[in-house]
């Protein structure tokens, strides 16, 4: 398979060197040049598949012959082997035709682990073959740095410097990251915002000279084996509710827009998915732009559902690039407009063409706590804030009832114990592994929100 990028700038890439790739040189994001397909036979043929073998079927097209096929299933068994359910993502069903699906039974309790437990096998296995060694520099709103730090902790061809907002992520994600005592792990509090985290590591991409000095990798879903990762979820959720031959609605709680934006391509792959719908909590940026057509970024504002307090979302530029049928010039001037002007317009025709896939909405906070009290109420299921984010929006603009909901469960309630407990009256409770996690050492920096001194400290603890 043949990668390219969104800008149209950058040299054409084959699978492993778009992983250890990250962005693109010329600024973009880095795509399959065409959607492989199955057809409804050969989704059916998947029915009954365990996820791992699901997964090798969804994904083989994507890395083709680079990695053999022993060596590839190999990986994916090792990668969900850490995973505390047997079905790796269960299905639960919290109403009428109306289901969850629970994303967060890998080790740091976040979706984001689906994607990079196998993620860091699979840069451990190139960077062996190739006997080279690379710096991950990451931004997290709370859930990737764990789960990324967990997947190369004590790595010998990887450093991980992660990124977080300084007293923006809950004291469960920080102490996830900050316990983790390895001498490839360092952990920044950045004095500022997500946004701002995000912008750093952007600009660390595109200072082509540093990310030579240092072989600068990416783990945040700006790296397309995050997202290609992520389609295979959608697969086995739909295919448990009689995909291909019954169609199938996502909703998805969002802020970069990796995990919907996975939703999307499986669509394409030949998958019968019926609405995706994109909930944000009150940053709403991406809900705004899908029913306006303008993309403008406003101020983070802090909510319970952390992870998705963000404006700028790295991975709609993937879908402008599709919407737009691949014309790189057309995005390269989006993105200057955002540059310039913080704010671009997507022209009608292609916004139709976007709304043909999503729907999307805005949910208050209030809103938010609610849901998790009644589907407590009402079904027995804690769900965190970012669940309750999708259940609600699902809930509000399902358009056919006979066609099963499923929303995506992408954390666990004990990552957010304070608003679970606050509207549900129980405290949701760590796992095992985790549960001395208030007692352990943190380990971590505060820098200021600024490039320089990133780029000093990040050569001084290489
Ligand atoms: C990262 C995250 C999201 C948002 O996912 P995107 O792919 O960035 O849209 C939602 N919920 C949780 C719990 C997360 O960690």
């Amino acid at each position: 398979m043949k990668y390219i990028s969104t800008r149209g700038e950058a040299p054409v890439l084959n699978f492993e060197e778009v992983l250890l790739t990250g962005l693109a040189r010329d600024g973009g994001l880095y795509l399959p040049e065409s959607w492989p397909t199955f057809n409804a036979e050969e989704i059916r043929a998947m029915r009954g598949m365990s996820y791992q073998q699901v997964a090798f079927k969804v994904m083989s097209p994507y890395v083709c012959s680079e990695i053999p096929e022993d060596d590839f299933k190999d990986l994916i068994e090792k990668a969900y082997s850490s995973f505390r359910h047997d079905a790796i993502v269960p299905l639960s069903q919290i109403g009428s035709n109306e289901w969850i699906l629970e994303l967060y039974h890998g080790p740091t309790l976040a979706f984001k682990d689906v994607a990079l437990q196998l993620l860091g096998r699979l840069f451990s296995y190139v960077l062996n073959k190739r006997r080279e060694k690379i710096t991950i520099v990451g931004a997290t709103s709370g859930d990737t740095g764990s789960a990324a730090i967990d997947c190369v902790r004590g790595s010998k061809s990887a450093d991980i410097f992660m990124l977080h907002p300084k007293g923006r992520v809950s004291d469960v994600q920080r102490r996830q990251m900050t316990t983790v005592i390895e001498d490839n792990v360092h952990n920044i509090a950045l004095e500022g915002d997500f946004d701002n985290c995000q912008a750093l590591v952007k600009a660390l991409f595109n200072d082509l000279e540093f990310r030579d000095q240092i072989n600068l990798s990416a783990v945040n879903s700006i790296n397309w084996a995050r997202v290609m990762a992520q389609i295979v979820y959608y697969f086995t959720a739909a295919l448990a509710l009689g995909a291909p031959d019954r169609r199938v609605s996502f909703s998805v709680p969002t802020g970069n827009f990796g995990d919907v934006y996975a939703g999307y391509i499986a669509k394409q792959m030949g998958l019968p998915i019926e609405q995706l719908v994109v909930a944000t909590n009150v940053n709403d940026i991406l809900s705004r732009t899908l029913s306006s057509g303008e993309y403008k970024v406003g101020e983070t504002i802090p909510t319970i559902s952390p992870s998705m307090d963000i404006q700028v979302s790295s991975n709609f530029e993937r879908l402008l690039f599709n919407i737009y049928d691949g014309d790189g010039s057309e995005i390269r001037n989006l993105m200057e407009n955002l540059k310039q002007a913080g704010v671009f317009t997507i022209s009608d025709a292609q916004l139709t063409r976007a709304k043909e896939t999503f729907t999307a909405m805005r949910v208050s906070e209030e809103e938010t706590k609610n849901t998790i009290a009644d589907v407590f109420k009402t079904s027995g299921h804690m769900i965190d804030p970012h669940t309750a984010v999708g259940v609600f929006a699902a809930r509000k603009i399902w358009l056919d009832h006979k066609i099963p909901m499923v929303s995506l469960s992408t954390a666990h309630p004990a990552k957010f114990p304070e608003a679970v407990n606050e509207v549900t009256g129980k405290h949701p409770e760590l796992p095992p592994h985790m549960a001395d996690l208030f007692e352990r050492e943190e380990k971590f920096d505060t820098l200021a929100n600024d490039l320089a001194t990133l780029k000093s400290y990040i050569l001084e603890n290489i």
